[in-house]
């Protein structure tokens, strides 16, 4: 008799490296790539018009690249929960493959799929490949879970890697089969003016060799660049466009310092995806228990101003228009404007992580979890909150010293001198005639005088954890 198996895809969707699918290849005669259309998470808490047309966008180029080998895409709309054992009985499949993944969320719901697969009989196989190792391995010499980023990486580069596998060579669907349809791309909220990168696993390929071939070389040098200097690899690499395990392999395999710097970027995802599964609770709330009692401000107009990259501060409106228009942000510019929401205006940094939810392409809730907690000091990889505040004047002068990332972003600045760029409200009225842009009518006075602001977070922070003598 013919064995079949269902491969779940989630934000796996490549044919390269991808373990779930090659290990049902190899001991299935029909194998059936489903992906479903969850409602829960389309319409949830983290629903995102831009990410979910990027999305679709990947599905079809999925579709395209299985049917090359034979196979093709089935799509089911419907809880996961349901689909699978309806389809797994109505196909006879015994064997339902995916890639296991961090998030609360996933783990739940992936237990009931299990569940509901095993009262059938079906067996559920959970597969590697979404990070670089188990990201469920490491642990201190005292067992603990790691909450410090070095050390984890230390221990996590020494653990065992996978083999990097090639594409299955062909696939055979099962006769008959209804494939159902992928939708067509919803208006969802906010559109993009020029989306980042263009969605699917050819175009991560390809943008991996460019990246490969020269640019990774000076990643040690340039990767704090806001015009440029990181590989742009990381909407692809959270949908699974091409896989962070082949990724580090590849980038180790051309080797060099730049190479080695960019492999140890990578592992932050990998601390991030173990912080999380390790950590569930930090979806909510704060890693660091004190600071559960701090008080944020309720600002409406200071986060609108925030959103619309209207501060007045020309690096953190460049940031924040660079993600409104292309879903995509440098992650120098990430940092620098979650310092200013969380720290400049006191904004919760649960706001900002929606936000960039809403967003972002390469939005994943472990790594923007991870990131806005560290960012606001609340989270882990800790240091002395006073050390993390980001001066948006140094930081632009330092990261952007010819202006070229805030001109490119914020055009009402284009005409003012470079010496001027940073605290534009500085020029005086002559000034700023002679550079056609007027403060206050052709750009924002500051919302917030960041050195005041600093101290008043400051004080914020130590009245909640005052500093051990
Ligand atoms: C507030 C905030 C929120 C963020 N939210 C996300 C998010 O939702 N999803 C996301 O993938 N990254 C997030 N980042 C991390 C980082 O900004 C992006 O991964 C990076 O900018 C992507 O650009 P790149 O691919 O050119 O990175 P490169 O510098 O080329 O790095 C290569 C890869 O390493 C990984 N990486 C690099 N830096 C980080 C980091 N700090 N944390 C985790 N992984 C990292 C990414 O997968 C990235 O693609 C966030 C950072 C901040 C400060």
């Amino acid at each position: 008799m013919e064995k079949i198996a269902i491969v779940w895809l989630r934000r796996d969707l490549r044919t390269h490296d991808h373990p779930a699918l090659s290990a049902a290849a190899a001991s299935c005669d029909r194998v059936v790539p489903l992906f479903v259309l969850d409602q829960r998470l389309l319409d949830g808490r983290f629903a995102s018009g831009p990410r979910t047309a990027f999305m679709l966008g990947c599905l079809r180029e999925l579709d395209g690249q299985l049917e090359a080998i034979g196979g093709g895409l089935c799509v089911r709309a419907g809880s996961p929960e349901e689909v699978l054992p309806q389809l797994a009985e109505q196909l006879g499949a015994s064997e339902v493959y995916w890639t296991s993944d961090v998030s609360p969320f996933a783990l739940e719901r992936d237990r009931k799929v299990t569940e509901a697969l095993k009262s059938l009989g079906v067996e559920a196989i959970p597969s590697p490949g979404n990070f670089c190792a188990d990201v469920s391995l490491p642990r201190t010499k005292n067992g603990k879970p790691f909450s410090v980023f070095t050390p984890f990486w230390k221990a996590e580069r020494e653990l065992p890697r996978r083999p990097v596998l090639p594409a299955p060579s062909a696939l055979q669907l099962p006769d008959g089969l209804d494939r159902g349809e992928l939708p067509a791309t919803p208006q969802l909220g906010k559109q993009l003016r020029e989306p980042f990168c263009q969605p699917g696993e050819p175009a991560a390929r390809a943008a991996l060799e460019l990246w490969l071939d020269g640019p990774i070389d000076s990643y040690g040098e340039l990767h704090d660049n806001l015009s440029g200097g990181t590989s742009d690899l990381s909407a692809w690499l959270r949908w699974g466009c091409i896989s962070a395990r082949e990724t580090e392999q590849r980038a180790q395999e051309r080797g060099g310092e730049g190479a080695e710097a960019f492999v140890r970027q990578l592992a932050w995802r990998d601390f991030y995806a173990h912080v999380l599964l390790m950590f569930p609770d930090n979806m909510k709330l704060e890693y660091q228990e004190k600071f559960r009692r701090l008080e944020w401000v309720d600002d409406e107009q200071g986060f609108a101003a925030w959103c619309e990259g209207q501060t007045g501060y020309p690096l953190v409106d460049a940031g924040m228009r660079q993600l409104a228009a292309s879903g995509w942000m440098h992650n120098r510019a990430r940092m620098v404007v979650g310092s200013f929401l969380t720290k400049d205006l006191q904004i919760d940094w649960r706001r900002g992580e929606q936000w960039f939810e809403e967003m972002l392409l390469d939005a994943e809730p472990s790594q923007n979890n991870g990131n806005w907690q560290w960012i606001a000091s609340t989270g882990v990889d800790p240091a002395p909150y006073f050390r993390r505040i980001f001066n948006p004047i140094l930081q632009q002068q330092r990261f952007d010293p010819d202006g070229d990332y805030v001109r490119r972003w914020v055009p009402e600045l284009a005409g003012v001198p470079v010496a001027r760029l940073a605290e534009p409200w500085k020029m005086s009225e002559q000034e700023q005639e002679q550079a056609g842009c007027v403060i206050g009518r052709d750009y924002p006075a500051p919302v917030v005088d960041h050195a005041a602001a600093r101290l008043a977070t400051i004080e914020r922070y130590r009245a909640v954890a005052p500093p051990k003598d």
